[in-house]
């Protein structure tokens, strides 16, 4: 067990997402309890494993075994991915979370096993040393074994004499909600409002509900800060994106080429593909070929058909239904659709082309002048994000994938609102219209944090009202 631990009652920022966007890990501690607010996979943007393999092998910085609570906000691997290696080392308490994320986290932390051991078996052969997966497939079982689920919104539910929570309404996807903790050792009571990653206030994204304000008081509320710079700040609405969308789609196809959506499989690939739906379904004429490729885009898709509700699964129906519709589940039928070449359109994972099967397309249709490449959302900040490169280096006569050097030919645009995390001006909204007395910003950038800080800190005031703005760091503990 690493030195520091927290002695006393407070908030322990022990993940990466302190510092960074990825790898969300926070520990409340508070009379007898130990709680872990998430446990989420640090992320690596290159596809040189060992970086993040070692920080996610880091040794956790309390024992697992005394925890008493993981909860989980939504079922993003940078925010649930690391639990099994959590209860490989010990944890036995229970996992709280709503019943969508404890759906969607089967086959999410099944794909994240199967990375791993890939990863592991690519570094073990590299390196010449055994690197050993960071968790097996008996402790996912393990893992989703432990789940609890509590799924309505608002209520406040006791764990025990100490713990009790509410989740609040959040549209960062399927699943996801803001907690708040209400923590009780005698007469002390402390509370604190952990959004996770905050979706839009009015959402466009389908299946959602909005983003709520909550309206409670918290005597500590931790908020993300992804967009937290202002140039973040884009004024374009879906609607500019959906006709871009629409333009470009139509140019690719009268010109003979494929269009190209790399997309996470969980959400990203459901919306774009009834965004698809929406402008294309109506038409009868319309003949291109949709293929959803990847497996765990399949799978999450199939699982939107039992989750949804009334009109969401009305609405999902119909798109899955759509003829022009193929789910590409077997590898097999993946390599003879990448090798057909024939028009289509391909939604394939993962957003960011680290690896997956849009990394076969890219290796083809990047060096076709008729094609397009479509990113929707963030595409990573920085060149060892094969996406950013593909969407930055628009000059550059090949683009590196993998190993290969593939001509750069195609087109490439990118939709920004289609981002499941609320933009600037709604951080801003959301952070200063809280009844609380201290916000810590975390899964952000240095930079947006100290933006967003500053920008909070005006907006605070001008709302009468007195409450701190904190930059959270690795390794900074609060109070409680
Ligand atoms: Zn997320
Ligand atoms: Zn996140």
């Amino acid at each position: 067990m690493a030195k520091k631990e927290l002695k006393s009652d407070g908030i322990f920022f022990t993940g990466k997402a302190a510092d960074d966007v990825t790898g969300s890990q926070y520990l409340v501690r508070f009379g007898s309890k130990k709680i872990l607010l998430e446990c989420g996979l640090h992320q690596s943007s290159s596809n040189d494993y060992l970086d993040s393999y070692k920080i996610n092998a880091e040794k956790f910085n309390f024992r697992p075994s005394e925890i008493d609570y993981l909860f989980v906000n939504h079922t993003h691997i940078d925010h649930v991915g690391l639990a099994p290696r959590l209860v490989k080392e010990g944890f036995h308490g229970k996992i709280i979370t709503t019943y969508n994320t404890a759906m969607i986290m089967k086959p999410l932390l099944y794909n994240s096993c199967a990375i791993i051991q890939d990863e592991a078996r690519i570094l073990s052969k590299r390196y010449g040393r055994n690197y050993q997966p960071l968790y097996s497939e008996d402790d996912v079982a393990k893992t989703l074994s432990l789940i609890e689920i509590y799924d309505e919104y608002g209520k406040i539910y006791d764990l025990d004499d100490v713990v009790s929570f509410q989740w609040f309404k959040n549209s960062h996807c399927l699943g996801a909600a803001q907690l708040q903790l209400i923590l009780k050792n005698g007469s002390k009571t402390r509370k604190v409002l952990y959004t996770s990653d905050l979706g839009a206030l009015h959402t466009d994204n389908h299946y959602l509900e909005n983003t709520e304000i909550p309206d409670v008081f918290s005597d500590v509320t931790i908020i993300e800060s992804t967009y937290g710079e202002a140039k973040r700040n884009s004024k374009k609405k879906r609607s500019f994106d959906i006709a871009h969308l629409k333009s470009a789609v139509d140019t690719v196809l009268e010109r003979g080429g494929s269009a190209i959506f790399p997309c996470f499989s969980f959400s990203r690939t459901q919306e774009i593909l009834t965004t698809l739906y929406d402008i294309y379904g109506v038409h009868e004429d319309f003949c291109t070929p949709i293929f959803v490729d990847s497996k765990l885009s399949c799978d999450i898709s199939a699982l939107y058909s039992e989750l949804l509700h009334d009109s969401d699964l009305d609405k999902w129906s119909k798109v899955c239904e759509w003829e022009n519709v193929h789910f590409i589940s077997e590898k097999e039928e993946s390599r003879s659709v990448v090798a057909d070449n024939k028009q289509k359109i391909v939604i394939s994972s993962s957003g960011f082309c680290t690896n997956g099967r849009v990394v076969s397309y890219l290796k083809k249709y990047l060096a076709d002048r008729n094609s397009m490449i479509i990113f929707s959302g963030y595409v990573g900040d920085n060149p060892s994000y094969l996406s950013y490169r593909i969407k930055n280096y628009r000059e550059n006569k090949f683009i590196k994938v993998n190993k290969e050097m593939v001509k750069n030919r195609a087109d490439c645009i990118t939709l920004s609102t289609f981002s499941s995390h609320a933009n600037f001006n709604d951080l801003v909204r959301f952070g200063s219209s809280l009844n609380t007395n201290k916000v810590i910003l975390v899964h952000g950038s240095k930079e947006a944090k100290r933006c967003l800080a500053q920008k909070l800190s005006d907006a605070i005031s001008k709302n009468n009202k007195t409450y701190r703005v904190l930059e959270s760091f690795k390794g900074m503990t609060v109070k409680l």
